[in-house]
């Protein structure tokens, strides 16, 4: 009955943490890329109208509120 009881919990573990997981790459689809980035830690957000505003993550310019993309 005890070894029951582990398995039981142990299952019910794996299904929470696969839950976790598939729900958490699901939501946000940016994530990835983003822990990729991380990685790598040389990705850099510029603005396409001012190459001055560099930022280490994804966003909009404060100066004209443009989508920031990746500096190449
Ligand atoms: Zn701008």
């Amino acid at each position: 009955m005890k070894k029951m009881t582990s398995i039981a919990l142990l299952l019910a573990v794996l299904l929470v943490g696969t839950v976790v997981i598939s729900g958490c790459s699901g939501a946000k689809p940016a994530a990835k890329a983003e822990t990729a980035g991380a990685a790598a830690q040389a990705v850099q957000y510029t603005c396409p109208m001012h190459p001055e505003v560099i930022s280490d993550k994804p966003g909009k310019c404060p100066k004209c509120g443009m989508t920031l993309v990746v500096k190449k």
